[in-house]
């Protein structure tokens, strides 16, 4: 695996590889690498792709300083990982690279609806702060095909916007189902910042999740929804939503509604750890 520090040396490399009629497939992360990563690069491997990987805590996109801080930053392991995992290329960029004359001049984007709702509401400046980041590394990388988890469903859809606003017509967005750990705990960075005690009620995010699922034909999503609400209170975690949408444009539901595609997502504190998850909410 070559790992660039420089954007100018990948942008060169990846230009010349693409000469040689290779296709670069981007999985950008910031780190703390688990299964969840590695998923997307077995997918990218699978579509016999040029294995470009980045590592990059982004700045701008935490609007909370303290997690930014303790953001798990594991980049030996890292680094082992995507070589036993077959990645050909690491991009391992400084603030000054990604952002150079600092983070105020980088462009923005303007994602309209979805920066003002569940994430967005929760996380003011959050996906602006990804638009950048993403943009920058999309210029700098050019890939053929990004791949992204469905973990992050908004993040998803954020981005899909974004490939459109920068006119990337030709760039393929591959989405990747969410990778769990036994008990349904989506896999995430921030799963290692839990305790032991923690760590014991999180599988409930999923089993809410589930529930939403399972109980549509029972009608009512508030019933529902307080149900979740209440489970999660009283295991001692704090819900800050847990939300029924739809799948393509995250329009806000308040109801189950069988003529949409539906998403049910959540994102809930245990302790000082905010987590969030989704299903989608399949027909049956
Ligand atoms: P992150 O390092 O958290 O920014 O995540 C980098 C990429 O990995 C994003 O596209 C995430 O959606 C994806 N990802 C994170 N966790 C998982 C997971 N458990 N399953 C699948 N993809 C994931």
């Amino acid at each position: 695996m070559i790992i660039f520090k420089k954007s100018q040396d990948i942008k060169d490399y990846i230009l010349r590889e693409k000469t040689l009629g290779h296709k670069p497939g981007f999985i950008p992360t910031m780190g703390a690498l688990h299964a969840g990563h590695l998923s997307l690069i077995a997918k990218a491997r699978a579509n016999k792709m040029l294995l470009i990987c980045s590592i990059f805590v982004n700045p701008t996109q935490f609007n909370d300083k303290n997690d930014f801080e303790k953001y798990p930053v594991t980049i030996e392991a890292d680094i082992e990982m995507l070589e036993n995992a077959g990645c050909d290329v690491l991009f391992l960029p400084s603030v000054d690279e990604i952002y150079p004359g600092g983070p105020e001049k980088a462009k923005g984007y303007d994602f309209g609806y979805l920066d003002t709702i569940l994430e967005g509401a929760q996380r003011p400046g959050h996906f602006h702060g990804v638009g950048q980041v993403v943009a920058r590394l999309l210029e700098i990388v050019q890939p053929h095909t990004l791949y992204l988890g469905q973990k992050d469903y908004q993040q998803c859809l954020v981005l899909r916007k974004l490939t459109e606003l920068m006119g990337l017509k030709e760039l393929k967005v591959e989405i990747c189902p969410t990778v769990r750990e036994a008990d349904g705990l989506a896999m995430s960075s921030r799963n290692r910042r839990l305790t032991e005690s923690q760590r014991a009620i999180a599988g409930l995010i999923y089993q809410c999740l589930v529930s939403i699922e399972s109980k549509q034909h029972a009608g009512d999503f508030s019933v529902v929804k307080k149900e979740c609400e209440d489970i999660m209170k009283a295991k001692g975690m704090t819900p800050e939503y847990v939300a029924l949408a739809d799948a393509h444009d995250l329009t806000i539901l308040e109801n189950y509604d069988a003529d949409r595609p539906m998403v049910a997502l959540i994102a809930a504190r245990i302790g000082e750890i905010r987590l969030i998850d989704n299903i989608l909410v399949e027909r049956h």
